[in-house]
């Protein structure tokens, strides 16, 4: 479906901001414009969910959570960073591999089962784009993630 993709993730931040319990800031760096993507709602629904979710559960209190969505050439860029305890540089990579958890003891008590990443990537994947993380221990993780956009198709309905 297409679908106005701006729209659509300011949904979803709004329905983590509302259930939100904790105090941890939203700040949204979003273009002002409607960008049409053609995307499976259900499945990047459950993608950004899950990134949401981590940035949550690895977040300490009083930290900042920040959406970005950037037009890049024949993609988007869609970025969620947080100010949380970061993932190791040599963990980077394996944290989208099934039932890889970074630190057991570290994550026991926070529960999940390893699963989210693994997922996204095999969703996005199915959609054409790329999912990657960049982070930096103790200081956060940015989730970044592309789907394939072109700017000419809007045109077509004018
Ligand atoms: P599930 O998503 O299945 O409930 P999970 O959150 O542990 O479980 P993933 O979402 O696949 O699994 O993430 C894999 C691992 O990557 C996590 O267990 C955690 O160690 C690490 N991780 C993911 N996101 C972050 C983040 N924002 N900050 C720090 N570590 C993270
Ligand atoms: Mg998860």
């Amino acid at each position: 479906n297409w679908i106005d993709f701006v729209k659509f993730f300011n949904h979803i931040i709004d329905r983590f901001d509302m259930m939100k319990e904790r105090d941890i800031t939203f700040k949204r760096l979003l273009p002002n414009k409607v960008i049409f993507v053609e995307v499976d709602e259900d499945k990047i629904t459950q993608v950004i969910d899950n990134i949401i979710s981590n940035a949550l559960k690895y977040s300490p209190d009083g930290g900042q959570i920040t959406f970005r969505l950037k037009e890049l050439d024949g993609k988007v860029e869609i970025s969620i960073s947080d100010q949380g305890i970061g993932i190791p540089k040599d963990n980077i990579d394996r944290v989208f591999q099934r039932f890889y958890r970074v630190d057991r003891a570290r994550t026991r008590q926070l529960g999940g089962t390893g699963l989210g990443l693994a997922i996204a990537k095999e969703m996005i994947s199915a959609q054409g784009g790329e999912i990657w993380a960049k982070s930096k221990e103790g200081k956060g993780t940015t989730i970044l993630f592309t789907l394939p956009y072109d700017p000419v198709q809007e045109d077509d309905w004018s």
